[in-house]
């Protein structure tokens, strides 16, 4: 509800004058399920508290870094202490050799990565390193997977996109994604045609292994399993996109749920964000050293940035890797958000209202359908309307979810039992709304 003394309102009111929508990424405006977004004025743990001084339990955990929850104390010395020894140098530090020394122990497909700051900046990367190490230039990428804002990978890309309606965006030019070949996700036949009749030009496949960009659909094994044998018959690196699931879905990443399933699988790359950098800016790509090595200086694909490896955002992230992969971590994590969508079911059940959930780790989705959708068409078949009357309804009783359908959640380690058990019951109110 919006009051002559709501700070959220005014905030907004005045961010419009001055940055477009009044926000700085497009699905944070509230766009697609309406009302005013909430300026954070500070978080801790579980929580944030908005500029009324409201306090919400977030499951968006700034888009999925924040998997200690707010202001992990360990993390918070780390940063600290890294701030006094200063902010960026633009020259190496042992840190970011820490980092990417750690990050390959835990991710065995990589022998070397390089360290970037953007998600979005470690996709467009790899596509380059892929085309320059192979000499190809068609790519593949599946419709509702996204892929970060870099022209080529912008086309049917799921998440703000679909929230808004379009296919692509204005100012790509057709001859900038004439190479991206846009499949269907977990379409094995149509996956088998586009190597038959293009597979000695495919430079990469690059998937969402668990596509968060259209809320939660997983690559089915057969399918994953398809992608791994076509790409290595036609000599294509295959490419995971992990900057959601990367540390998010196990201590190894979905590559090593994967690989439960299918014996011996591995990536040729990987892409890596969010939770590598526990909330700072910092992402990162890597692979084979002998795909890595295309790079410049060794090689001849360029790649730079003034603030790769910066030494706040690397202390940030290793601090958070060394939490997280403490014993029980990830079976506890797992646990807690298992207990809310199961939670979240069982009210939705009792209510007569259709819903179907999944969950892997610390990540999950919901879909107000009676069954899982398998492809970024059946996604967009769902309804946002009810959606939107979810959204608000769980905003107004103090829950804070992604304000878009195509979204996943988060649960951080900092959610307590309580916490959950309060979510579900503020669900089941809604629920009672909605049907
Ligand atoms: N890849 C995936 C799977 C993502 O979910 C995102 C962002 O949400 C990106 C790439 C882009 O990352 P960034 O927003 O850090 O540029």
């Amino acid at each position: 509800m919006t009051t002559a003394t709501d700070k959220n309102q005014q905030l907004f009111e005045r961010a419009l004058k001055v940055i477009p929508g009044g926000v700085n990424s497009p699905v944070r405006a509230f766009k697609a399920v309406g009302g005013t977004p909430r300026f954070v004025q500070r978080a801790q743990g579980a929580y944030f508290w908005d500029a009324n001084g409201q306090r919400y339990t977030d499951y968006i955990g700034s888009w999925g870094p924040m998997i200690l929850g707010h202001g992990h104390p360990a993390v918070v010395d780390a940063v600290q202490k890294a701030l006094l020894e200063g902010f960026s140098f633009g020259a190496p530090t042992e840190r970011e050799v820490e980092l990417a020394e750690e990050i390959l122990s835990l991710v065995p497909s990589m022998e070397m990565l390089r360290l970037v700051s953007s998600g979005t900046e470690a996709a467009m990367s790899t596509i380059r390193l892929a085309r320059g190490a192979t000499g190809r230039n068609k790519i593949i990428k599946f419709e509702g997977c996204y892929h970060g804002h870099a022209d080529a990978l912008l086309v049917k890309a799921g998440s703000g996109l679909a929230t808004f309606g379009s296919a692509t965006s204005a100012g790509v030019p057709p001859e900038v994604v004439q190479h991206t070949l846009v499949l269907e996700y977990n379409h094995i036949a149509q996956l088998e045609e586009a190597f038959a009749l293009h597979g000695k030009d495919i430079a990469c496949l690059m998937i969402e292994p668990i596509a968060g960009n259209m809320n939660f659909v997983r690559a089915s094994v057969p399918f994953m399993q398809r992608c791994r044998e076509l790409c290595t018959q036609y000599g294509a690196l295959l490419v995971l996109d992990e900057v959601m699931t990367g540390f998010r879905v196990a201590l190894g990443s979905a590559q090593s749920v994967y690989a439960k399933a299918i014996p011996g699988f591995a990536p040729d790359m990987t892409v890596l964000g969010k939770v590598i950098g526990g909330g700072m800016p910092l992402a990162a790509f890597g692979g084979s050293r002998a795909v890595m090595e295309h790079l410049a200086p060794m090689g001849a694909v360029y790649q730079a940035g003034t603030l790769s490896g910066n030494p706040v955002a690397t202390a940030c992230g290793l601090a958070t890797l060394r939490e997280i992969r403490k014993p029980g971590f990830y079976e506890a994590l797992a646990q807690s958000t298992q207990s809310l969508v199961s939670g979240l079911q069982a009210a939705a059940d009792a209510e007569g209202v259709a819903f179907c959930s999944d969950s892997e780790g610390g990540m999950f989705g919901f879909f107000l359908l009676d069954q899982l959708p398998q492809n970024y068409p059946q996604v967009m078949k769902t309804s946002s309307p009810r959606f939107n009357q979810l959204f608000h309804g769980l905003l107004d009783r103090g829950v804070y979810i992604a304000p878009a359908l195509y979204e996943a959640g988060f649960v951080s380690s900092a959610h307590t039992a309580e916490d959950i058990a309060a979510t579900i019951e503020a669900a089941r109110a809604v629920f009672k709304e909605l049907s």
